[in-house]
């Protein structure tokens, strides 16, 4: 890949979010540097991030694609009380459990989790114990 200033601003702008942020989140923060720069591009850049190991890509399922800096193996879960993508770390790659099965060539994998974020849980947990305190 050739260097380009306004690719690096992007991967400043993935760097510095501490979350897992949208192309449109990247853009109106990039857009505060480089006026100028239009979201197409953002999301073009994006993805050749993504091609070459830079960022990860993260797949939500009707929703837009969220990015993400951290490269060390972990998983995704969607909070389904509030939307946000949380890191999930298992104890081991699940690539090589695939990778074992007998029988099939397994080469990849999309895998998405649903649950709570320890927000939306703690408010649960704080509902369902006022309920039944009555
Ligand atoms: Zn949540
Ligand atoms: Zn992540």
């Amino acid at each position: 890949m050739k260097y380009s200033r306004q690719r690096e601003l992007i991967r400043e702008a993935v760097n510095q979010s501490n979350g897992h942020p949208t192309a449109d989140a990247v853009y109106q923060q990039v857009r505060q540097k480089e006026p100028t720069i239009s979201l197409a591009t953002v999301y073009r850049n994006l993805s050749q991030l993504a091609e070459n190991n830079m960022i990860r890509r993260v797949v939500v399922p009707g929703d837009s694609d969220h990015f993400d800096c951290t490269m060390e193996y972990h998983e995704h879960m969607i909070c389904t009380g509030c939307g946000k993508v949380v890191d999930v770390w298992p104890e081991r790659p699940l690539a090589e459990q695939f990778r074992a099965l007998p029988g099939v060539c397994c080469t990849g994998y999309e895998l998405v989790l649903y649950g709570l974020c320890p927000t939306c849980a703690d408010q649960e947990n704080r509902q369902k114990t006022q309920a039944e305190k009555g």
